[in-house]
């Protein structure tokens, strides 16, 4: 299926060439922001957000601002047609009809794709539930190349709840693809990284070991990427309190740490880093959440400069197959086409929204 329209769904969908030129703009941004104040002159962007935010859906608007650009939208879908009933078809339809450009959070995964395909402008996934969230990734990538001066060659430690986390997800495979990168995986068993991404690791030649205590790596990181164990994604109450406080980084564990480290987080954070490591040099996530502008800007001036068009659904409809995912946005709107990908033989497919694998 082909839109008109280019989206950002997943970052895999473009080349490392188109991420690098992007994250090569975002630093000339960085240097003098002021000189492209008018690069969106007469453009609108919307943004989408049904799930909270603060960063994603500020520094998009931010972006878009200090691009000379205008912004429309909700944070609230109480306060529109979709506490009606409205389905994301429709409620994409016509917002895109709006704007310029149309930024997306949702609960389910997959739900950026499932806009894209009938959105009358470019989609940008803005966080589609435990999935994937790529902007963050371009966002934590302008940082690496900031700070760490590169993005190949680093041991990356990823932190907490890395289920359910979606900046992980996008973030490994991103970094998967550059030469010499090894993850190390900190969580309990419960909240380890879900298989497809490791396998995606492997395929791309990275290599990744799973450990259950900070103190067992942190001595050995470049980067440590903490994260919140998401509440939001839990079955039961007592299954989240029951991973509540695993992971905490303090003074005392930065001790461990190299003195060239960087800590980053998405924020928000909860209680997985002390305030006190805020003072330490080597905390980047303030800096990194000020560098989501200037990544945002550089996709929102890419994307609608280029507008090539993009495919959406590669695979195939298999008759009377659903997603195995009941978090999966396929299973909650029927008009969805159920496309899935095969692995050759056919009897493992992949959905093609949120990635869940299913044998037939
Ligand atoms: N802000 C990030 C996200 O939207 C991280 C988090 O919520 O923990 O995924």
């Amino acid at each position: 299926m082909q839109s008109e329209y280019q989206h950002l769904i997943d970052l895999s969908d473009y080349p490392v060439a188109w991420w690098t030129k992007l994250l090569d703009l975002g630093v000339r941004i960085k240097e003098d922001p002021a000189a492209y104040a008018h690069e969106c002159d007469g453009k609108i962007m919307a943004t989408l957000f049904y799930e909270p935010s603060t960063r994603t859906q500020m520094s998009f608007q931010t972006a878009m601002l200090r691009l000379g650009g205008r912004i429309i939208g909700f944070d609230n879908p109480a306060n529109s047609s979709v506490s009606k009933g409205e389905t994301i078809k429709d409620t994409t339809k016509i917002v895109s009809s709006y704007s310029d450009i149309l930024v997306i959070r949702h609960p389910l995964a997959g739900t950026a794709k499932a806009a894209s395909l009938t959105a009358d402008c470019p989609v940008i996934n803005a966080g589609d539930g435990g999935h994937l969230h790529p902007t963050q990734t371009l966002t934590d990538l302008l940082t690496l190349k900031i700070e760490k001066k590169t993005l190949s060659g680093l041991t990356i430690g990823l932190c907490g709840d890395l289920i359910n986390g979606r900046t992980v997800h996008s973030l490994c495979k991103a970094l998967s693809m550059f030469k010499d990168n090894k993850f190390i995986f900190i969580s309990t068993p419960e909240l380890s990284m879900p298989a497809y991404i490791k396998d995606i690791i492997k395929a791309n030649g990275s290599t990744f070991e799973e450990v259950n205590t900070l103190e067992s790596a942190i001595g050995r990181l470049d980067v440590l990427y903490m994260t919140r164990i998401q509440q939001e994604r839990f079955a039961t109450r007592e299954e989240y309190l029951a991973q509540k406080n695993t992971y905490v980084l303090d003074r005392k564990k930065m001790l461990l740490a190299k003195k060239d480290i960087i800590v980053m987080h998405p924020l928000p954070r909860v209680d997985e880093i002390t305030t006190e490591v805020d003072e330490d040099k080597r905390a980047m996530y303030f800096t990194q959440a000020k560098y989501g502008v200037f990544a945002r800007m550089a996709l929102i001036m890419t994307i609608l400069s280029e507008n090539k068009g993009s495919e959406t659904l590669k695979g195939k409809v298999y008759s009377g197959v659903r997603c195995g995912n009941p978090k999966c946005i396929t299973n909650h709107e029927e008009y969805l086409p159920k496309s899935f990908r095969s692995s050759g033989d056919e009897t493992l497919l992949e959905c093609e929204y949120c990635d869940e694998r299913k044998l037939i």
